[in-house]
């Protein structure tokens, strides 16, 4: 029905004028920016960024030099427009390859569930499609809320279903086993096309009461912004918050 379906706007990411083309049937992960590239779900992250940072909807994306914004990927358009930023960190899993907080081809190595980062060391961090990846997701709530100053906020995106009530954890570990609940879902990665990557749990209400437990104050935005490039379904952004 979509499929080729342009839009135009200003783009979240890059901040020009520019068109959206070829949306398709995966509508959050197409609809690209022809001047950066991004996806439908990248623009999505941006725009929350900007809301959260009072940046302008259009031009540079270009925190204040004071903000400390954390990016748990190391690709990508928004991590373009970022990386220049002086306060700006990011990193990807490499698990054994090095030492957490140590790098590999020039890229920090993190583990959300246990970060080498000092407490209340960011303003912002941001993650999109990763909490799904992981066998204790709530450890890296924590994580994130360690790191974060007070006032700080986790801007992310995951597999939400606001029909379940629990989460739906299809895989676990168990004594260093991945036990499955249900059959193996993976999702493309891009450290890692050749394999993809595991999803252990999609999300449901409980994810709001976890996260209030760990301390955040979260809200949910169903973004629609066709001027933006941003249609839906699939516009859930969650925007965890520490109280100051
Ligand atoms: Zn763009």
């Amino acid at each position: 029905m979509l499929a080729g379906a342009v839009l135009s706007g200003i783009c979240p990411v890059c901040g020009n004028r520019t068109r959206f083309l070829a949306f398709n049937d995966n509508l959050r992960e197409s609809g690209t920016c022809e001047r950066c590239g991004c996806s439908n779900r990248q623009r999505q992250m941006a725009w929350m960024l900007r809301r959260e940072i009072a940046l302008p909807a259009s031009g540079k994306l270009a925190p204040a030099e004071s903000i400390a914004i954390y990016n748990t990927e190391a690709n990508g358009p928004v991590h373009d427009r970022l990386k220049e930023h002086p306060l700006y960190a990011c990193s990807e899993y490499w698990g054994s390859k090095a030492e957490f907080g140590d790098a590999v081809n020039g890229i920090r190595n993190e583990d959300l569930q246990a970060l080498s980062f000092a407490d209340a060391s960011f303003d912002v961090v941001m993650s999109s499609d990763v909490l799904e990846h992981m066998p204790e997701p709530y450890h890296a709530h924590s994580e994130i809320f360690r790191v974060l100053k007070p006032g700080g906020r986790h801007i992310f995106t995951v597999p939400y279903g606001e029909a379940m009530l629990r989460d739906d954890v299809r895989a676990s570990l168990v004594g260093g086993e991945i036990v499955y609940h249900a059959e193996a879902l993976y999702h493309g990665d891009p450290v890692r096309p050749d394999k993809g990557i595991l999803v252990w749990t999609i999300f449901g209400l409980e994810m709001l009461v976890r996260l209030k437990e760990i301390g955040f104050d979260t809200e949910l935005w169903r973004l629609r912004a066709t001027a933006c490039g941003i249609i839906g379904p699939g516009g859930d952004v969650f925007v965890a918050r520490k109280p100051a």
